[in-house]
């Protein structure tokens, strides 16, 4: 069911976030350990996106299976980020894979992913669609759940809310309207990394200058911890604040 991580610190290359570490999202990709839902590998594409500086981020997408990208190896090698959001895909079943389906979902400074499934999509979710701009629907990258959530977060970011509330917003709509979805959302500009833990694993590692939120640990460092079901992170390079998600 999809694995993605965020990094927020000091500039790191990507291949020390996607290939070295024992347990990297790259080994997650084909050797996960915590798969709940179903799902056994994620080989339905990848996505990684980062910061150069102060622009916008940039992002690499494709339909393969990130352990069989040829250029993906010297890139990470030759990339260095202080603040980076990266996904591997396991699609669920009936949705289509092709590189605008996997994450990160971007705009503007914003770089989304989803951990998850909407139950009952697409029509537990059509009065949600039908209230955003018939534009937004237009142009979906993909017509995935993953992406109208991201079209539900994005709204809410555009209507002027901040993070925390627009991602707490959105699953607690979602909630109600497809129960027992699991919406595990991560979002960031760069500076905060905001996630929720709704239906999938979650694990937090802060360092005092860099922080890490990943659905699996990357590693086997005491500082990771798991982030309960039912429950929001904030995180920046100095440190992550957990809440409850709220009803
Ligand atoms: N349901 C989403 C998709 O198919 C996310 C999948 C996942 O978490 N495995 O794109």
């Amino acid at each position: 069911m999809c694995r993605h991580l965020a990094y927020l610190g000091p500039p790191v290359s990507l291949r020390a976030l996607l290939f070295d570490p024992p347990h990297s999202l790259v080994r997650q990709s084909w050797a996960p350990r915590d798969m709940r839902g179903g799902g056994t590998v994620n080989a339905d594409g990848f996505g990684v996106g980062w910061y150069p500086g102060d622009g916008a981020p940039v992002r690499y997408r494709s339909a393969q299976p990130i352990w069989s990208d040829p250029a993906l190896p010297d890139l990470a090698a030759a990339t260095v980020a202080g603040a980076v959001l990266a996904a591997v895909r396991s699609a669920t079943v009936g949705m289509p894979v092709h590189a605008g389906a996997a994450a990160p979902f971007a705009e503007g400074a914003w770089l989304f992913s989803h951990n998850g499934v909407v139950r009952g999509w697409p029509d537990s979710v059509a009065g949600l669609a039908a209230a955003l701009p018939v534009q937004d629907l237009l142009t979906l990258d993909a017509p995935t759940d993953s992406a109208l959530l991201w079209a539900l977060v994005r709204h809410r970011l555009r209507a002027g809310a901040d993070p925390t509330e627009a991602l707490a917003d959105t699953v607690r709509a979602v909630a109600d309207a497809a129960p027992g979805s699991r919406l595990n959302l991560l979002l960031t500009d760069g500076r905060t990394a905001v996630a929720t833990v709704a239906g999938h694993a979650l694990s937090v590692r802060a360092d005092g200058d860099a922080v890490l939120l990943a659905s699996e640990p990357l590693d086997d460092h005491p500082a990771w911890r798991p982030v309960p079901d039912g429950h929001l992170v904030v995180a920046t390079p100095a440190g992550l604040r957990t809440s409850p998600l709220g009803g």
